[in-house]
């Protein structure tokens, strides 16, 4: 059993920002997982929130390569528990990890990992696309050069939020969810979900910063829109403190270490009458793909991570105007893409 990196930098359609900052291309480690006759693919995207760092996921997976061939695993899940206490500290890496593993164990029993889970492909919600903070006229051009798209997910954390989602209604009838990536006070919050109630905003993403346990606690039974918890719900340790303080939460793989804890994580929350969203980076569709495999599981999907690349670096679950299309190809589907060298990262070796 041997594990393979491959660092690729993804270029953006159009330069991508959040409240936190601006990309325009997006670093990513890409895991292959062999056992000399199958190959699955996983991968994890750099991310300074998350302090995920590509030589520290590389680090970690050295290590890990050296006790792989010990270890004996039928499912990934069993693999994902042999290595979380030599990986848990590094939950990028060991979700590029699970995902390549969930693709290898589903390419050796040549059945897709939907169907492995025992789900239904034509269940489960549609995904939406996702406009950055830019001036409100760029931010039209970005819709309109996605069109019939049936939820747009807008990036919010300006002075100017209300104004733009005013502004961007009065061209669309689609669905809009807000997130806020930690931009906001508590005092906007009720009052920008009562008035974007009024704008077809289904929920607000990630108002607060991850501290403010205690203000979203208070403002749960006040808002008028659901609240989704993404920054404060990075793992699955997290989702029940989430309960007290949102309505929803946004699962990631990378956050939270891969598809077998997003799958632990689901059911948590479906215990505690939370609603359930699997979100995503901006990434190939070597990791949307592998969060694709949980769509039937889902209230919402936000898996629009490759769609807002200008090239990307694999074939894949196709997202297409919000359908998330799980086909019947083995493993989650994948298969990385030819002459990609132009997009390599060189490394020293
Ligand atoms: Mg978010």
């Amino acid at each position: 059993m041997k594990i393979t990196t491959h660092l690729f930098d993804l270029p953006l359609r159009d330069p991508f920002t959040i409240a936190r900052g601006t990309a325009t291309s997006q670093p990513t480690m890409i895991v292959e997982l062999s056992d000399g006759n199958f190959t699955g693919y996983g991968e994890a995207t750099s991310n300074d929130f998350y302090a995920a760092s590509i030589p520290t996921m590389l680090q970690d997976l050295r290590q890990v390569q050296q006790v792989l061939p010990t270890l004996k695993w039928d499912t990934p899940e069993t693999l994902w528990d042999l290595l979380d206490p030599m990986l848990g500290h590094n939950r990028f890496a060991q979700a590029a990890l699970d995902m390549a593993a969930y693709d290898l164990w589903g390419k050796k029993l040549g059945k897709p990992v939907w169907q492995l889970l025992g789900l239904n492909p034509q269940a489960g919600p549609q995904s939406c696309y996702t406009l950055g903070i830019d001036t409100r006229d760029t931010m039209l051009r970005k819709m309109q050069a996605m069109p019939g798209w049936p939820i747009y997910k807008i990036k919010c954390g300006t002075p100017n939020d209300l104004e733009t989602i005013r502004f961007l209604r009065t061209h669309t009838t689609a669905t809009f969810r807000v997130d806020a990536n930690c931009g906001w006070k508590p005092e906007q919050v009720v009052p920008m979900a009562t008035e974007l109630k009024q704008l077809g905003v289904e929920f607000i993403e990630q108002p607060l910063p991850v501290e403010h346990w205690s203000d979203m606690a208070q403002l749960k039974p006040q808002s008028p829109l659901p609240l989704m918890a993404d920054e404060s719900c990075p793992v699955q340790a997290s989702v029940e403190r989430c309960a007290a303080g949102f309505h929803a939460i946004n699962i990631k793989l990378v956050k939270c270490g891969g598809v077998t804890p997003a799958r632990r994580m689901i059911e948590i929350a479906r215990q505690l009458g939370l609603k359930i969203m699997v979100g995503c980076m901006t990434e190939s569709s070597i990791g949307i793909s592998a969060a694709a495999q949980l769509k039937p599981l889902l209230d919402f999907a936000d898996l629009d991570g490759a769609v807002l690349l200008k090239e990307d670096l694999a074939d894949g679950v196709r997202v297409e105007k919000g359908q998330i299309e799980l086909t019947d190809k083995p493993g989650n589907g994948v298969s990385l893409k030819h002459n990609l060298e132009h997009l390599r990262i060189p490394t020293a070796s």
